[in-house]
């Protein structure tokens, strides 16, 4: 079986002097690529670092998270080109909308998002959008520009009714673990809808850990090991009613259609 964690945080001070430690369990349970994401300027140096350390797994994204969009420097645009141009296998994210956080300024996060938008359009790179409460906006932005190259929508929980129409957008969507917490019920229940040949599984390592009994043999105190994506695809499995291999190559075919290439895991004959 071979996993792959369509987004994480791998760079995040959490992990520490474990890192290495993480990267080998992480390819122990079976994930052979996972893409790291970097949510503002001061960390997609770290971002690149910890890619470059692990190529064989690990490829970056780099991009500007509504959180950090007000913080973001004059020379921040210039800064991301400079990341993305020093690796053919970089991706743009984590980048998008978010009104949950308060105080935002949607008018300011859609200009920087559109600038993400163009410059994947320029270098041909995939997208990983995070949105919160803002998914009426985002519609409006993913409509009014042009085509897009291929997007994620990770840790997706947009309202269904919107579903349909972000598939014909051509959107990929991403399901986390977080999403198999009893009050979260709803969320994982989209991912019945959404067609199979769009559906990823992520991490989001350290973060939005599955509930305490989906953790396996590496859970750690401190942080949401990403090794836990195995409870991510067998919650999809049967949400699907499909084998859990299956689920499993299904999901690492979209990611590589996702980053439009083929990535270099092996197949192994047991699933
Ligand atoms: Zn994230």
């Amino acid at each position: 079986m071979r996993l792959a964690d369509a987004h994480n945080h791998l760079q995040d001070r959490r992990f520490g002097n474990d890192l290495a430690r993480v990267v080998k369990e992480m390819q122990q349970a079976g994930i052979q690529h996972a893409v790291v994401n970097g949510t503002r300027e001061s960390d997609w140096p770290s971002v690149l670092e910890v890619c470059r350390h692990h190529p064989e797994i690990l490829s970056p994204a780099l991009g500007l998270h509504p959180w950090h969009a007000s913080s973001r420097s004059s020379t921040w645009v210039e800064q991301l080109r400079l990341g993305l141009a020093s690796t053919s296998d970089s991706t743009l994210g984590e980048c998008g909308l978010d009104l949950w956080r308060e105080p935002a300024d949607l008018a300011d996060q859609i200009k920087v998002l559109a600038i993400h938008f163009e410059l994947a359009r320029e270098l041909g790179k995939s997208l990983t959008l995070h949105c919160l409460k803002a998914w009426q906006p985002l519609m409006d932005c993913l409509r009014s520009t042009a085509p897009l190259p291929p997007f994620l929508l990770h840790s997706f929980s947009g309202p269904p009714a919107m579903m349909a129409a972000l598939v014909k957008l051509g959107a990929y969507f991403s399901l986390s673990g977080y999403f198999l917490m009893e009050r979260k019920t709803k969320a994982l229940q989209v991912f019945a809808d959404i067609p199979m040949d769009r559906i990823l599984v992520e991490s989001d390592a350290p973060d939005m850990a599955p509930p305490m009994s989906f953790r396996g043999a590496y859970h750690r105190d401190g942080y949401h090991h990403p090794a836990d994506l195995i409870s991510c695809v067998e919650a999809l499995a049967t949400l699907k009613q499909i084998p859990v291999g299956e689920c499993a190559e299904i999901c690492w075919q979209n990611t590589q259609r996702w980053l439009g290439r083929e990535l270099t895991g092996r197949r192994s004959s047991v699933s």
